[in-house]
């Protein structure tokens, strides 16, 4: 099938990729020209493991193509994927001006029949919205030409987003019920063949329903999150370990252990806006969700848990003092920073007073980046900001360790390099990833979330 993705960035290129890999051929269209050309030339602009293997074989056997000509991507696909940003406005709600600039251009320059299919994470009601700009564009031009826009909502994990991309647990395709929409799930299902071999996992229903689910799905995992971190400061404040209660409840088939870890509180560039836009959507029908209001409240508090815990430590005149801060990105296998816990964490350290020695094995860039915007009122704080490219390096002189994303990289602690290296050998480990029994065994002071019985 030929196939446009409108949109190269997490969730376009993969999906490109990942449909040219079954066969299809594939444009990419996007409006950044520098990321274009990059692409062009064989040059991934995002870390996503196995992209850029994937990528080169299909540019190579001539399935994928990445493009800034509107109307020759436009012109090439029968498919049209919508895979833009929609990050929150400045109240929080959707800000869709790149979905409707997309479904403008589609609608524009189309002269046979689309399927428009939204892969943007979007508020109920937006498919209609985009049909009805479609139609305009198309009358506006005085054409009559059959299209339907259809929602299949993403759900791929950055960092793991190929495998999940190619082994989907669901595929949701919301279609209208006229003509142009059954013809258009009929191209969808053939579409995606490949993934239902031996299971079925497409779940067809109307278009409203697919746009509420992928809302759905964010806001039940951000809870999730928040639940636990905040039974994770019940547990500090009484003596208990967040670890043994997560392993005591998940091992329930009802609850099952996933999304349950206690940490620094969600960030990327989903669940954040998906749930305070959820809210708004709430907000604007005369009805409040107030557990995912709590859920936001919960991880705002704990973004901030390290530092506090830092403070509780020191003191809060950190003057003097050096930290060695593992991990930025917002989670281990991207270098996503969107969000990041990372942020609040460093740009709080040298706030107060202290200098940081900071390491991630690839978001480096993108944080310095980032925080180059946090601190933008006080900039010459970042001259006590610097990066090292071995862990280990991070350690020296260091009063204390702080770890914010669990990477593999560091699942060992560096015991050995702790004791040598830091001032003293103290841990805030932010993903209880660390065995605080073998730290103190070895001499290092530990401090958890939720695993205060340790410090
Ligand atoms: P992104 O910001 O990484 O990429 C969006 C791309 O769209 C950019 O390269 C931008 O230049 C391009 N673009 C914007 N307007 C355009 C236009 N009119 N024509 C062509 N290109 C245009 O965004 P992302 O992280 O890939 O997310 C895309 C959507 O998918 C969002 O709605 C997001 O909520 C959703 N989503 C993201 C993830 C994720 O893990 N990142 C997972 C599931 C769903």
């Amino acid at each position: 099938m030929n196939v446009t993705i409108v949109g190269t960035g997490y969730v376009g290129l993969v999906t490109g990729a990942c449909l040219a890999e079954l066969g299809n051929h594939v444009f990419c269209l996007d409006l950044d020209q520098d990321k274009v050309a990059m692409l062009q030339r064989g040059v991934i602009p995002i870390y996503e493991p196995g992209l850029q293997e994937l990528v080169d074989r299909n540019v190579e056997e001539g399935r994928l193509t990445f493009s800034s000509d509107v109307e020759a991507s436009i012109a090439f696909g029968d498919v049209q994927f919508i895979a833009v940003g929609t990050p929150p406005d400045e109240d929080g709600d959707a800000d869709l001006r790149h979905v409707f600039a997309a479904a403008r251009a589609i609608g524009r320059h189309m002269e046979r029949s689309k399927v428009i299919v939204q892969k943007s994470t979007v508020p109920v009601g937006t498919g209609e919205l985009v049909s009805a700009v479609v139609r305009e564009e198309l009358e506006a031009r005085d054409k009559e030409i059959e299209y339907a826009v259809v929602s299949n909502p993403e759900f791929l994990k950055e960092g793991c987003a190929i495998d999940d991309f190619m082994h989907p647990d669901r595929i949701i395709l919301g279609v209208g019920d006229d003509l142009p929409g059954r013809r258009a799930l009929l191209m969808m299902r053939q579409l995606y063949l490949p993934f239902n071999r031996n299971h079925e996992r497409t779940r067809v229903m109307d278009v409203r329903s697919a746009e509420l689910a992928k809302y759905a799905a964010n806001a039940m995992l951000a809870t999730r999150i928040s639940f636990m971190n905040e039974l994770a400061n019940l547990a500090d404040r009484l003596g208990a370990d967040i670890e043994l209660v997560r392993q005591g409840i998940g091992a329930d088939p009802r609850i099952g252990y996933s999304f349950l870890y206690a940490g620094t509180g969600y960030g990327g560039s989903c669940f954040p806006k998906d749930v305070e836009a959820l809210c708004r959507t709430a907000q604007a029908q005369g009805q409040r969700l107030q557990v995912l209001e709590a859920v936001q409240a919960v991880n705002q508090v704990q973004k901030h848990v390290l530092l506090d815990k830092v403070f509780a430590h020191f003191g809060p005149n950190l003057r003097g003092r050096s930290f060695a801060v593992y991990g930025l990105a917002f989670k281990p296998d991207t270098d996503d920073m969107r969000e990041a816990p990372s942020r609040v964490l460093v740009a709080g350290l040298l706030r107060a007073g202290a200098s940081v020695v900071a390491h991630d094995p690839v978001a480096q860039e993108q944080a310095a980046r980032a925080l180059a915007q946090d601190l933008a009122d006080a900039p010459h704080l970042l001259e006590r900001l610097s990066y090292v490219a071995k862990p280990a390096d991070a350690l020296r002189e260091a009063d204390a360790l702080v770890l914010v994303t669990e990477w593999k990289h560091y699942r060992s602690p560096p015991l050995a390099a702790m004791k040598k290296l830091m001032r003293s050998p103290l841990v805030f480990d932010g993903r209880n990833l660390w065995d605080p029994h073998q730290l103190a065994t070895a001499g290092v002071t530990y401090v958890g979330v939720g695993r205060n019985n340790h410090a």
